[in-house]
């Protein structure tokens, strides 16, 4: 596995499951009970550093710290808005990457919003973490650490997970599998899948992959346009799938898992918004289980996206709710503090030009 380089280079110790590591405890001449304290330790403790496993001998701290790596994931910058109860990460990388999450509060919970790679390479029109490319996958130990930093620093449990951030999750299967399972695993934070929802900018092959995987974590599909052309002018990977063979990807991902997909709708102003797309909707979605969430469309500096009107967003919701749609439009948080989509590691990037 691509975390697991050897000839030299310190391990990726806290991407190693919970099997894996009493396995490679057992290999490296450690009784596998030292494997149980150390996965605590870094996963339910969420130790930052060998020193403080204080239950384990010197000797092992310092064996352990000759071998193995616990990546950094160190909070560069913390925004908490005044409008909501919403805060942004700016997380620094052991390589100086930086990467960005969401902590947002609500009556059921803590949800936190990680990313799942630094940049991205999908190239979506209207979209902030687009323009600089992708820089490259995330480690398993970077996309749970997000969470683990938030959680230590708050002093309070998180329930939920969105991977919604900066990246598309499909594009770094392996690893996104991984975090998975481990985020669930009853050994860690031990979060139910059912609260976790992961979005796609609909890699067809990956999302039937995903769908065999026996998970119950909640499909989110980037649908943004009614129709495969207007879907192509604002998503390059819609040059490579159909919308019809994206739509029964869902299809065989909600057959398999029993999850309920949900469909994500970027509203732009005089781009997708009009009644042809209410209609074009109404077609698409009135026959599937599913659930359609209107997201006015952050405006981005570089991009000439506007967002609808309040009322015209209101009322674009209203008729596909009377066409019979589950739908909902989503609430803005964090405004105040670049909360939207990629745009306070974009900000980061902008001063570091500067300079
Ligand atoms: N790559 C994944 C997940 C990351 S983006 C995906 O494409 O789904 C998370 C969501 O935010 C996606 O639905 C994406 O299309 C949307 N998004 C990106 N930029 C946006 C913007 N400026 N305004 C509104 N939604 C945006």
């Amino acid at each position: 596995m691509e975390n697991y380089i050897e000839n030299g280079i310190k391990k990726d110790i806290v991407s190693f499951g919970y099997e894996e590591l009493l396995a490679e405890m057992e290999r490296i001449g450690e009784k596998p009970f030292r494997g149980k304290q150390i996965y605590s330790w870094l996963h339910e403790k969420l130790a930052e550093d060998f020193s403080q496993m204080t239950n384990l001998s010197v000797a092992l701290r310092e064996k352990l710290d000759g071998m193995y790596e616990i990546k950094k994931v160190e909070v560069a910058a913390r925004q908490i808005s005044k409008k909501d109860p919403t805060e942004k990460f700016l997380f620094a990388l052991s390589d100086g990457s930086m990467i960005e999450s969401v902590l947002m509060k609500y009556d059921y919970g803590n949800s936190v919003c990680i990313s799942s790679q630094a940049g991205c390479r999908m190239g979506c029109r209207f979209c902030a973490s687009a323009i600089g490319g992708l820089e490259r996958n995330l480690l398993t130990s970077e996309m749970l650490g997000q969470i683990y930093r938030i959680q230590k620093l708050i002093g309070e449990r998180i329930s939920n997970v969105v991977v919604m951030g900066t990246g598309e999750p499909l594009d770094n299967y392996d690893n996104f599998l991984q975090f998975v399972r481990m985020i669930s695993d009853e050994h860690g934070l031990h979060i139910s899948q059912r609260n976790i929802t992961a979005s796609t900018c609909g890699i067809v092959p990956e999302i039937k992959r995903l769908a065999g995987e026996g998970l119950q974590i909640t499909l989110a599909l980037s649908l943004h346009a009614s129709n495969q052309e207007k879907r192509r002018a604002l998503m390059p990977v819609a040059n490579r799938y159909e919308l019809s063979e994206v739509m029964a990807a869902c299809d065989d991902y909600f057959e398999k898992t029993g999850r309920r997909p949900t469909f994500e709708y970027s509203l732009v102003k005089g781009v997708n918004d009009g009644p042809e797309d209410v209609r074009e909707l109404t077609a698409l979605l009135s026959r599937r289980n599913c659930h359609l969430n209107l997201i006015p469309v952050n405006p981005v500096e570089e991009r000439d996206f506007e967002r609808p009107d309040r009322k015209n967003a209101l009322a674009f919701k209203n008729k596909l709710e009377k066409n019979g749609i589950n739908v909902t439009i989503r609430r803005e948080r964090g405004s105040d503090i670049d909360g939207a989509c990629g745009q306070l590691r974009r900000r980061y990037a902008d001063t570091k030009k500067e300079k």
